[in-house]
């Protein structure tokens, strides 16, 4: 299958693009000048549904909504639109509405880029304990961008936020030095965009590495979802398997973290056969979605993605909370109903769905799940939990919440029983100014 991408230069080409009224036409270039946008060939043909377009959640998870930015933001960038005004005025508005759009949540910049030898790892993130986070260079843009994405300051030309790095052997270097990483997790983007030849190159010398701790290589991508064909019909399709055969043959477990945020994405025969030929090499496949407003805020949808997965031999791994950045207005749901939709979702399925965590914020201190809402002597309390500690002892440790139905995130909740402070903060705060 030929790879065609639509972007905001050529969408006006997508065959089925004259179904949209003129005033969403004009939104998707709005919008699509401040939020990064990408669609293709295999998601405009075989997902979308056109004919319910407006309401079509793959069609929002791609194209940009009107409500996906502030009103007054919206008017002011149609305003320079409609004037036809420069380029760079354009550019520079976009800009200045980005930077109100929290561009890098959960401190991801500041604090978790490791160093070697005095040298920061640019490229690497070393958060949990575990597991270190990769970043290649090659592997920094995906098949299409999902319209929620928190990682869209590095898909629009904010240069400085990029983090990347070329260098295998500083990884290779980094982890041999950390005897505690299990999991090296390769990321973008999306780290399928890469060539299987780049990809090798890395691959390659972390197994002749013979790094005895290193258990499981992850990939997290997207592909499955958005361009399948990468593992049928691209001309290196049979050698990027062959790499994952590579891992899985020097006895380390690959771990393929498919990213899927609708049943739709699991439903046609690419994705399905796509699927076999990645289990084929002995990887494992691991889902997650964040649960997002307008796209599967429903606890049947997920229920039915779960069951989906498990009968095509996926394993349900995660559902986050949508992060605080972007168009986190436009698909944010309050911690208490992604609780509800989980505790609903995971009441329908068998036990081996039931290996899914969440619904889970990425923030500043770990991965904090919303375990449940219950009430304690008279006092109604939402129950967290740390999946992940930035101190790697605070995780399984239930703490409390006052119960709030309006709040999104961990910051706009407090402490339940009238504490102060949650039991991590001080140590955080601590932590924070190392
Ligand atoms: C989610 C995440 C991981 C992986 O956590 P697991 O619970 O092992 O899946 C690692 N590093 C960072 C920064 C993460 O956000
Ligand atoms: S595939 Fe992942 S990195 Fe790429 S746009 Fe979607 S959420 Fe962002």
């Amino acid at each position: 299958m030929k790879y065609q991408t639509y972007t905001l230069h050529n969408f006006k080409n997508i065959p089925q693009i004259n179904q949209l009224s003129e005033e969403d036409l004009f939104a998707i270039e709005v919008v699509g000048n401040v939020l990064p946008f990408k669609t293709n060939n295999y998601v405009v043909d075989e997902l979308i549904d056109w004919s319910n377009y407006k309401t079509d959640p793959i069609f929002i998870l791609n194209f940009p909504q009107k409500e996906m930015l502030p009103s007054d933001d919206f008017n002011s960038m149609a305003h320079l639109l409609k004037q036809n005004a420069d380029k760079k005025v354009i550019k520079e508005e976009a800009n200045k509405i980005r930077e109100k759009l929290n561009p890098h949540p959960a401190g991801q910049l500041e604090y978790n880029v490791p160093e070697l030898n005095g040298v920061k790892l640019q490229g690497v993130q070393h958060k949990y304990r575990e597991t270190m986070l990769f970043f290649p260079t090659q592997g920094q843009t995906c098949h299409a961008y999902c319209t929620f994405c928190f990682r869209w300051p590095q898909f629009t030309n904010m240069n400085d936020i990029k983090f990347s790095m070329k260098e295998a052997d500083l990884i290779v270097g980094y982890l041999k030095e950390h005897t505690e990483i299990t999991d090296l997790l390769i990321t973008g983007g999306d780290p399928m965009i890469m060539k299987a030849s780049a990809l090798d190159v890395y691959i390659t010398k972390i197994l002749d590495a013979n790094i005895e701790h290193l258990q499981t290589i992850r990939i997290g991508s997207k592909t499955l979802g958005f361009w399948p064909y990468r593992y049928l019909t691209d001309t290196d399709a049979d050698d990027m398997l062959a790499i994952f055969e590579k891992v899985t043959k020097a006895g380390k477990s690959l771990s393929f973290m498919a990213h899927f945020n609708h049943p739709t994405e699991l439903s046609t025969d690419a994705v399905q056969s796509a699927i076999k030929k990645i289990r084929a090499t002995g990887a494992t496949i691991r889902t997650q979605s964040p649960v997002l407003n307008h796209i599967n805020a429903d606890a049947d949808v997920w229920a039915d993605m779960w069951k989906k997965q498990v009968k095509l031999g996926l394993i349900p791994y995660y559902m986050f909370m949508a992060r605080d950045t972007g168009a986190q207005e436009y698909f944010g749901i309050p911690v208490v109903k992604a609780w509800q939709i989980f505790q609903k979702a995971y009441t329908q399925v068998s036990g081996v769905a039931r290996t899914v965590r969440g619904p889970s914020m990425s923030c500043t201190p770990g991965k904090v799940r919303v375990s449940g809402v219950t009430e304690i002597k008279g006092e109604k309390v939402i129950a967290l939990e740390f999946i992940q500690g930035r101190n790697s002892d605070w995780a399984a440790r239930p703490f409390f919440a006052k119960y709030d139905e309006k709040a999104q995130w961990i910051d706009e909740l407090s402490p339940a029983f009238g504490m102060e402070n949650f039991f991590f903060e001080e140590e955080l705060a601590e932590v924070l100014l190392k």
